[in-house]
């Protein structure tokens, strides 16, 4: 079992991935897809009057500030045209895609943070209108009878709260937990870098593999924004018990078969 995250940054090549998953699923891979929407969630956020924010936490990782109005736009464009356009590009190939949010069947589920910090110009601020959350369960009950009957899942947040509310979650992370809870052997990231550079961003500066103990200085040393964030989901599912975690590259063909075969960053 392998799950595959694709970003939502410009340059990702969608065709080519949901080719790769068609080759990969007629050759018995199982498989879960799992899919973000930030660039274009920008865009339409600035469309519709609301442009996006972004905070950085205390310790320093960067996130959408998702407001109720936020949340909306969000739900528009992940569980719509970006679900849907890749649920539609696999049926076009013969995958019997299934797109699903994590608030579908309680699919990931987990605690709103109904009160966050942010750092501005160094100094703390509160913000309550938050409707972000981490994934603490996944509903691997679910996925299973999905795979079972030959379905192949295409998830994206939000997930859900306990109260039953959307929340944002991290799409890497969730990817994470996924993985971790169905006992994947590989969780794939794949983004629009070739993976993590030890100078960012220099294409030619890829840092080829990280070991478990090294994740938190790699993260320090040369990670910036985002990709703290992927490097702490990398260590989350490798702690959790997945063997291998591959940061890759979606903008060329081929791009799972590809991280598969070890191209990107392997951390293990
Ligand atoms: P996606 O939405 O596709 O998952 P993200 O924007 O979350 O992508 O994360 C990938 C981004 O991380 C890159 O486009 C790059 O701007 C940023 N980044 C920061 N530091 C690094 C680094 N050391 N190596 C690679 N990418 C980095």
């Amino acid at each position: 079992m392998i799950i595959v995250k694709v970003g939502g940054s410009e340059g990702i090549d969608y065709d080519a991935v949901c080719d790769d998953i068609a080759q990969l699923v007629s050759a018995g891979q199982r498989l879960i897809l799992v899919h973000g929407g930030s660039s274009l969630t920008n865009e339409v956020s600035e469309a519709l009057g609301h442009p996006p924010q972004f905070i950085t936490s205390p310790s320093g990782y960067t996130s959408r500030l998702t407001d109720k109005r936020t949340l909306e736009i969000f739900q528009m464009v992940y569980c719509g045209q970006m679900n849907k356009g890749i649920v539609e590009r696999l049926q076009m190939r013969g995958v019997n895609a299934i797109g699903l949010s994590g608030m579908d069947g309680r699919l990931w589920q987990g605690k709103r943070k109904k009160a966050i910090k942010a750092i501005e110009n160094g100094r703390t601020r509160v913000i309550r209108d938050n409707y972000t959350g981490t994934v603490d369960e996944v509903n691997c009950g679910l996925l299973e009878t999905l795979l079972d009957a030959g379905y192949v899942p295409v998830l994206t947040p939000p997930a859900i709260s306990l109260e039953g509310e959307g929340i944002n979650v991290d799409g890497d992370r969730a990817s994470a937990a996924t993985a971790a809870a169905l006992k994947a052997s590989d969780l794939l990231i794949l983004s629009n870098i070739p993976g993590v550079l030890s100078n960012f961003p220099d294409e030619s500066s890829l840092v080829r593999t990280i070991n478990l103990s090294d994740i938190d200085d790699a993260s320090e040393n040369f990670a910036e924004g985002r990709m703290r964030i992927k490097l702490l989901g990398a260590k989350e599912a490798i702690e959790a018990g997945v063997q291998r975690v591959v940061i890759g590259d979606a903008r060329g063909a081929n791009p799972i078969s590809r991280a598969l075969a070890g191209e990107g960053t392997v951390i293990s």
